[in-house]
């Protein structure tokens, strides 16, 4: 791009990168900053070149037909079509060192006598103990929904707010119902970074941004400046504060308050014959060093087994994290034909966010300036795409309906 763009956008995770394409699509030419060496943030897809391109998702692994904005961004970039199904398999318990089926830890009556109290009560400004103890049972939430609920966020949920944990979202019946990418989620951010208009940037690591007249300049940590008249962040609360400081002072100090989950999120790969294991989706961790786990069993592959252990950050080094992960496979270390780990970070959002969110957005009204970011309706793409959106027609004006079809009144729970 070598006119001055007319709109910057920090951060190429799927947040920023929807609000680009939003953007581009009206017109305006647009610069993404992002710091790492490649797009996408948690919506990664490691490959192993030495395995022969065999991939692991080391972030996000399943869209779902009930993310409409997402959907219609992909319908424009004409990938829609490369959806594809994913092979249903189930969770297992991990649980004193021990392998457990869900059911295990269910409590039956329990559950049956407090999920009426489920549907008739109201989730704002509830936690997710407030809201899913009650409704599913003290015992219940103990044993299985808890657990289950961390291995979703990759945190404790306890004070999460039961809002931000599952929305309810309109499916469309002409996609499949979960899907992932013949190559991985992470050729979606990469498809919408090709959007035209769109110039991305790696390893542009922004670090101070300054308010002008017409709008704001950015400087990155290697020097450069970058100028233009509108600016959307997409950045973690932590970052956002740091750099809203000076140009944004008001939004600073309510984003300041958020907190972050670091995430270490260990990928291996294993030949088919050395894993005890048959075909899951993954674990939900109850006592164990990780928090949760995700196969690549969805897509099967005739020698090859990957896995994405998520362990809490800085807890363990990589030969524990895979001596921790081969116990829960039945698998010995040394048999592990490749290995990654890759650092998550994820939004440790609490009961009264919504109120944080309110009052943010009455800071930015009327200027030039947006936020979106997994920190806003939920941590689901679909939430992230959906703040894009909406900070774009804040700003801009209402965009047309991109989908053709009529969405579906059935609801769904997907967390993300
Ligand atoms: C383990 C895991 C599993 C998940 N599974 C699912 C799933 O199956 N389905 C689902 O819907 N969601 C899932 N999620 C949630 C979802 O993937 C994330 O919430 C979403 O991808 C976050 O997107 P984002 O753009 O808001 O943030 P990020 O992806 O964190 O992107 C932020 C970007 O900003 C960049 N950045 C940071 N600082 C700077 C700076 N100073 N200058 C420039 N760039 C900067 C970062 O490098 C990063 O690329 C999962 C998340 C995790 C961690």
């Amino acid at each position: 791009m070598s006119q001055q763009p007319s709109h910057i956008v920090i951060g190429a995770g799927i947040s920023g990168l929807s609000a680009a394409h939003y953007a581009a699509r009206g017109g305006q030419t647009v610069h993404v900053l992002e710091a790492d060496a490649r797009p996408g943030g948690c919506m990664h897809t490691h490959s192993f070149p030495a395995l022969g391109g065999y991939w692991v998702e080391a972030g996000s692994h399943s869209c779902f037909n009930s993310y409409g904005n997402l959907l219609g961004i992909m319908e424009q970039l004409g990938i829609l079509e490369r959806a594809t199904a994913k092979a249903k398999q189930s969770y297992k318990l991990w649980r004193g060192g021990r392998r457990k089926s869900i059911v295990s830890a269910l409590h039956p009556f329990e559950l049956l006598r407090s999920l009426p109290k489920l549907f008739g009560a109201d989730k704002t400004g509830a936690s997710v103990r407030e809201y899913y103890g009650t409704g599913l049972g003290a015992k219940n939430y103990r044993d299985l929904f808890g657990p289950a609920f961390r291995s979703v966020i990759c945190q404790p949920p306890d004070d999460f707010p039961a809002e931000a944990l599952f929305r309810k979202k309109p499916r469309r019946k002409d996609v499949l119902r979960s899907f992932t990418m013949p190559e991985g989620l992470g050729e979606i951010p990469r498809a919408i970074a090709e959007t035209p208009g769109v110039q991305l940037t790696t390893n542009a690591i922004a670090t101070a941004i300054e308010r002008d007249a017409d709008g704001y300049a950015v400087t990155c940590a290697d020097g450069t400046r970058h100028r233009a008249d509108w600016l959307t962040l997409a950045v973690a609360p932590d970052v956002a504060a740091t750099l809203l400081t000076d140009a944004a002072a008001e939004a600073a100090a309510i984003v300041a308050g958020i907190g972050m989950a670091e995430i270490d999120s260990q990928l291996l790969v294993l030949d088919k014959a050395d894993l005890g294991v048959d075909a899951l989706a993954g674990f939900i961790s109850v006592d164990g060093e990780f928090l949760s786990a995700v196969s690549r069993d969805f897509l099967t592959h005739p020698q090859l087994r990957g896995f994405a252990f998520h362990f809490p950050g800085d807890r363990l080094d990589e030969q524990a994290r895979i001596a921790a992960a081969c116990r829960a496979l039945d698998a010995q270390p040394e048999r592990v034909r490749a290995a990654a780990c890759v650092r998550n970070r994820l939004p440790a959002l609490r009961k009264g966010h919504g109120d944080q969110v309110t009052a943010l957005d009455r800071a930015l009204a009327g200027g030039r300036l947006g936020l979106t970011g997994n920190w806003f309706l939920g941590v689901s793409i679909e939430d992230c795409v959906t703040r894009s959106r909406s900070e774009h027609e804040r700003r801009f004006g209402a965009l047309p309906e991109t989908t053709s079809y009529t969405p579906a009144t059935a609801a769904s729970p997907e967390p993300r």
